[in-house]
């Protein structure tokens, strides 16, 4: 007998047909013997309607009220999901995170987990029935609910597996595994039997949407054994065919590049002609960190006069909010104005063996000029490179350079 907690993202519970089809892959699995535990998101595009609302009605909308909004999508399939169980004879039953309770910090939108108690679900699953959470939200210092960020359904399930000492935690969607790149964009992407939690924290955190970053984060530190797998493949129990993350040293052949990954939720920012001296960067990166706002990738440019311009870029949802801070603290900065560009997308490459090998980052220079591909911002770490270039190159930079790093299949 095993303990596995089952997660089924937005499109596998898109309709009725589906939350059924669902409820039977859980039903086998409790047949098989085992405990299980449900995560599931909203019905794919709920969550984006009901962004769209808050947005529509107020661009700088209250957080608090953002995630009353939001967190509502699972709570539907939850319940949904436990009739359609119940409907087939499994013994279920919907949760609620303030219910288990799974609590979080207090930056409603994007709340991090502090800690989930685990015994409600194991007792009842010992019970013999099936939980059903609704994933992405828990419930915040303030008691009020707290949504843990896009993607956040990911981090509910990795962090209910870790609080119930599962030895699975299966996350279900619409690929059947994690590839050397979105398999959307380039068709000839590979499957990766296994990957590594470093190489998949770096990709999850420069675009590759597969899976939430924290959820990444929680899995190492925890040592959850994550596995990514469709929900519309027939096969299923223990000879799973998805991707394993997992150590390092578990992995015999290594690449230099894992893969790459992209994200178009980005925006430039460039604060035009401020006094170039010591103390700026704190004045115009102080206040945005204040704010919740996370700054991502910064060049100063030098200018011939005593002035620079400093150009950064940041997650596209933040960019009226960072506006409206940068205007609050115009005087303290000193700055003639700010030039925004929501049109622009990061391309990463990543890969543990990046340490070792030298030269990863000009073959990516070269690849993206023979395409005559305009590189905007550069950065890199230890084991990935970064380039911003303009949205619209997106799939012809990504499907050039996974050819570049021989990724593609044969
Ligand atoms: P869910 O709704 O199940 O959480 P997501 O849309 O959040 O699903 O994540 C799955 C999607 O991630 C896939 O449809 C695919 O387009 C995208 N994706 C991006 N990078 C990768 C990758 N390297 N491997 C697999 N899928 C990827
Ligand atoms: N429904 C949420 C979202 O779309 C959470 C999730 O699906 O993981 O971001
Ligand atoms: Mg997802």
């Amino acid at each position: 007998m095993s303990r596995i907690v089952m997660k089924f993202g937005g499109t596998s519970v898109a309709d009725l047909d589906r939350i059924r089809n669902v409820a039977r892959r859980v039903k086998r699995e409790v047949e098989a013997g085992n405990e299980v535990a449900v995560v599931v998101s909203a019905m794919s595009g709920v969550t984006n309607q009901l962004v769209a609302y808050c947005q529509q009605l107020s661009p700088l909308h209250d957080a608090r009220e953002y995630d009353a909004v939001v967190a509502t999508g699972e709570n539907v399939t939850s319940g949904l999901m436990a009739i359609a169980l119940q409907e087939i004879g499994v013994d279920a039953r919907s949760w609620q995170g303030w219910q288990i309770p799974l609590r979080t910090d207090d930056q409603h939108g994007k709340a991090r987990i502090e800690s989930v108690d685990g015994n409600l679900l194991i007792q009842r699953m010992q019970m013999g029935e099936v939980p059903v959470v609704a994933g992405f939200q828990g419930i915040g210092p303030d008691n009020r609910v707290a949504t843990l960020g896009r993607g956040g359904s990911d981090t509910s399930a990795v962090a209910l597996a870790a609080a119930v000492k599962a030895d699975r935690c299966d996350i279900y969607t619409d690929v059947d595994g994690i590839y050397t790149t979105d398999p959307r964009i380039v068709p000839n992407a590979r499957k990766l039997p296994r990957i590594a939690y470093e190489e998949m924290l770096e990709l999850a955190s420069v675009g590759a949407k597969v899976l939430q970053t924290r959820s990444v984060e929680l899995a190492m530190k925890e040592r959850v054994r994550v596995q990514v797998l469709s929900s519309f493949a027939d096969a299923d129990g223990g000879d799973l065919p998805g991707s394993l993350v997992v150590d390092e040293d578990e992995i015999v052949e290594k690449e230099i590049v894992a893969g790459i990954a992209y994200s178009r939720d980005e925006a430039k920012v460039t604060v035009r002609r401020v006094p170039d001296r010591p103390g700026i960067a704190a004045n115009i990166f102080g206040p945005l960190s204040e704010a919740g706002i996370n700054v991502d990738m910064i060049v100063q440019n030098i200018a011939a006069d005593s002035t620079t311009d400093m150009t950064f870029t940041l997650s596209r949802t933040d960019l009226p909010r960072a506006q409206a801070v940068l205007e609050a603290h115009r005087d303290t900065i000193g700055f003639a104005e700010i030039l925004s560009d929501p049109s622009v997308a990061k391309i990463s490459v990543v890969g543990v063996g990046m340490r070792s090998h030298a030269g990863v980052a000009a073959t990516m220079f070269k690849t993206l000029a023979a395409k005559s591909i305009n590189i905007q911002v550069i950065s890199t770490s230890e084991i990935k490179v970064s380039v911003l270039i303009g949205s619209d190159y997106t799939e012809l930079a990504v499907r050039a350079l996974h050819t570049a790093y021989g990724l593609d299949a044969a």
